[in-house]
């Protein structure tokens, strides 16, 4: 009984089911161990996966790339052959691609997750998309009676990792307390933002400011270094003084500085250059479509853009250090 008045919960009041329909809510909100799709085992979903499998949740996993599925399989976890197989086989997944595209094909794909989807799934992506998107794949997910909800996440492969990341999450208020149970074992921060693509609105701008603090203290680590001062120094003073922040101090942008960040491994793994520029389009458009001025956020964008172009794009975004290392003007 407490499961089914629990069950309940993950309804809206408007999609509340007939009795007929019961079973079904209660099957995916008593049996909270049973299996969870995940789609997209990156950087950030492998950790992501894995601190659900801590959690004692067997995973049904796929992946466009069979080698992010492989470590999975080894330790005894069911990978399908497309996302419509994910949906046949758990009512809660989770997707963490890289952009709205993937997200679109993921979702209504020739074998997409809708092909398959059971009444009454969670789904949840947690890829930083378009929030337009988002709010066109909850119509899509609720013509098929399930429920869809943005959560993209802050905090990187290390938080990832840690199980410190920050989900934002958007969608229908009554299903936050059924996404919150499976956030909460990848995340310490999991904050409710308002309808859907209300989580991808606070991702972007969580983003561009994070761009816009990463170049300027890769300018000013680059212009230190060039007066004479020694770069772990000036970090150091950085971090004791006004211009500190996340760049500065938990993610130096400088090799040498900091152990166990991108920078320190030839700005290998962490968040990807293509995908900072992929962010910064997102605040492009919103601010134009909601007539913001984004001044700095534009000139970040146009410089993540550069980097991509001129061969910077598999690395870490904090290789903007790097690019303007070898940038000498005049
Ligand atoms: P990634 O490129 O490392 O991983 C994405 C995975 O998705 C890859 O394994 C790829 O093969 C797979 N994939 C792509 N299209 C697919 C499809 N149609 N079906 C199934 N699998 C597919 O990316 P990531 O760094 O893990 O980032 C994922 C998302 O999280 C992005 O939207 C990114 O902006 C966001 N994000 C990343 C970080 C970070 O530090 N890396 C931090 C916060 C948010």
């Amino acid at each position: 009984l407490r499961g089914a008045a629990s069950g309940l919960r993950f309804w809206s009041r408007r999609q509340r089911p007939a009795v007929a329909n019961l079973a079904v809510v209660c099957s995916r909100s008593m049996a909270s161990k049973t299996p969870v799709g995940f789609i997209g085992l990156g950087n950030m979903g492998n950790p992501m996966a894995k601190n659900l499998m801590k959690h004692g949740y067997p995973l049904i996993i796929y992946d466009v790339f069979p080698d992010a599925c492989k470590e999975f399989q080894d330790a005894g976890e069911q990978v399908v052959s497309c996302p419509a197989d994910v949906a046949e086989k758990a009512d809660r997944i989770i997707t963490m691609l890289p952009t709205s595209i993937n997200a679109i094909e993921a979702y209504s794909g020739a074998n997409g997750i809708l092909k398959k989807v059971k009444k009454g799934s969670l789904l949840i992506d947690s890829s930083t998309i378009d929030p337009a998107v988002s709010k066109e794949l909850a119509k899509e997910v609720e013509k098929m009676g399930a429920v869809f909800m943005d959560a993209p996440v802050s905090g990187g492969v290390g938080a990832a990792r840690s199980r410190n990341l920050t989900f934002m999450v958007g969608g229908v208020e009554d299903e936050f307390a059924a996404a919150q149970e499976l956030l909460g074992c990848m995340g310490s921060n999991v904050v409710y933002c308002g309808a859907v693509g209300t989580g991808q609105a606070a991702k972007i701008c969580n983003n561009m400011l994070l761009a816009i603090s990463m170049i300027g203290t890769a300018e000013a680590m680059n212009l230190g270094i060039r007066l004479g001062l020694d770069p772990k120094l000036l970090a150091k003073i950085l971090n004791m003084s006004s211009g500190r922040c996340w760049s500065s101090d938990t993610y130096n942008p400088v090799p040498g500085v900091m152990d166990g960040v991108p920078s320190a491994n030839n700005y290998q793994g962490g968040f990807g250059a293509t995908l900072m520029a992929k962010d910064l389009g997102l605040a492009q458009d919103s601010a134009t479509n909601t007539k913001s001025p984004i001044l700095l956020g534009s000139l970040a964008h146009q410089i993540y853009r550069m980097m991509c172009a001129k061969g910077y794009s598999k690395k870490d975004f904090s290789s903007v250090f790097q690019f303007l290392r070898e940038e000498e003007t005049f």
